[in-house]
């Protein structure tokens, strides 16, 4: 009797759904099996610690960057996938040097300030650089001068993001451009430096750092970006005393290109093996933080899509990879590698969803894709409603993921909260005890299941 019994159990659990038989479960008890496996787990988030405390300093370029792809790919050998490597990328060559030194002058007076050197920015000379200080309000608020007044100054473009906006990325972009060109036009103009506040809505004490245009045929100027408290003390001080000096110091260096390496790792499908379906973050983050949020997060959340699959014991029909790009921050050589490499090879890649906005709490998915592919993955919404992720709109997918858009890809990023985003971004704030588990576990499951639908119904 208690033989029958077990085989009949048995038979069951193999004709029915459970979390070892995923295949045979509608695409509601999927999606719970899913968001289920990913919050039983806490193997991405410990991982997570260990990345932002172990690889501090992963710019593309440096050495913790390179290690830290070593270590990520261990972290994929051990999990039984069917393939697992590195793959080979032209990033650039820009070091920091040492820490960077700032300060506001006026007669006896010196207040030291936080500043630090934006990626692909210039040395000043060893002794530093010191001179009045215009401030201007962006960009286009440069057209109130006359070169005869910025030459020889020092520009400080302190344009704040806008606080009100309800989404932050839009005002980061509308700020970005003072980041972005700031030095080219500072040279313009015949200026002999440029200070940035930080793009950041929140009022601290660190520097927020990011890219500025490499300088090709054109004249640049060395540049720091300011900590927004001290951007608004440097203003102040400026009305008090228009005739105060800035003195800064930074130490960086461009050198030619050179490599460092994408980690991917990949379950190989059983119908067309050479489709493919990629989940990405990028790996590299800037170097004064552990980049929880940026990009570290995304990464982990990627190897966590496999490892849920894996757990769940699904089988996908096409190729199902996570890719942890490198070199994101400055000049996006992994990204654009990535693409190049899928076209040399001739693997179609049928879809890539990205995560790298900070691994809050999930909201959707925007999508850069044809209109059928949109309509139906917007025909499959209702399906992530339980799990509280209920934005479907169209819109950009990644940076890394962007040049496969030209192989015909369809493209989505994962959208989460952004309302703190910007206080740890590119600063020394984007540290691991920002991060919640259970909304980057979420996270995970929010691309798994998307990724599980594309699978089983195409695009
Ligand atoms: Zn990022």
């Amino acid at each position: 009797m208690k033989k029958i019994v077990l085989l009949l159990v048995s038979t069951i659990s193999l004709l029915s759904c459970n979390n070892k038989a995923i295949m045979k479960c509608s695409d509601e008890e999927a999606l719970k099996l899913i968001f289920k496996s990913a919050n039983l787990s806490s193997e991405s988030y410990q991982n997570l610690n260990y990345l932002t405390e172990n690889f501090q300093k992963r710019l593309a370029c440096y050495p913790q960057g390179i290690e830290a792809s070593k270590w990520a790919k261990g972290i994929m050998d051990n999990m039984e996938l069917d393939k697992v490597f590195l793959q080979e990328a032209q990033v650039m060559n820009w070091k920091r040097g040492d820490q960077e030194l700032g300060a506001i002058k006026f007669k006896d007076e010196v207040i030291n300030v936080n500043v630090c050197a934006l990626g692909r920015g210039i040395a000043t000379k060893e002794s530093g650089l010191e001179a009045k200080v215009i401030e201007i309000n962006g960009l286009e608020d440069l057209s109130r001068f006359t070169k005869d007044q910025l030459k020889g100054k020092i520009l400080f473009f302190n344009q704040a993001m806008n606080p009100e906006l309800e989404n932050p990325f839009q005002a980061y972009g509308e700020t970005a451009g003072q980041r972005f060109m700031g030095p080219i036009m500072a040279a313009e103009y015949g200026a002999v430096g440029a200070v940035i506040r930080s793009l950041t809505t929140s009022i601290d004490e660190f520097p927020h750092t990011g890219t500025t245009r490499k300088a090709i045929g054109e004249k640049t100027v060395p540049v720091v970006c300011i900590a927004t408290k001290h951007a608004d003390l440097l203003s102040e001080k400026l009305e008090e005393n228009p005739d105060l000096t800035f003195y800064f110091k930074t130490n960086c260096k461009n050198m030619p290109d050179t490599i460092s390496y994408n980690t991917i790792g990949e379950i190989t499908g059983t119908d067309f093996p050479n489709e493919y379906i990629i989940v990405g973050g990028h790996l590299d983050s800037w170097d004064n933080s552990g980049g929880a949020h940026d990009d570290g997060g995304g990464c982990m959340q990627a190897i966590e899509v496999l490892r849920i699959f894996k757990e769940l014991g699904y089988k996908p029909k096409h190729s199902i990879r996570a890719v942890l790009f490198m070199d994101e921050e400055i000049s996006q050589g992994g990204g654009r590698e990535y693409a190049n490499q899928a076209r040399i090879q001739n693997e179609k890649h049928i879809f890539a969803v990205e995560s790298d906005r900070g691994v809050t709490s999930p909201l959707g998915f925007s999508i850069d894709a044809d209109q059928e592919s949109f309509e139906k993955m917007i025909s499959w919404s209702d399906l992530f409603k339980p799990h509280e992720i209920n934005i479907f709109i169209k819109g950009g997918g990644g940076v890394d993921i962007g040049p496969l858009k030209d192989n015909g890809t369809a493209l989505s990023g994962l959208l989460t909260d952004p309302t703190h985003y910007f206080d740890w971004h590119h600063s020394g704030n984007d540290t691991f005890d920002h991060v919640n588990r259970e909304d980057m576990q979420k996270g995970a499951a929010a691309m798994a299941s998307l990724i599980y639908l594309v699978d089983k119904y195409g695009l």
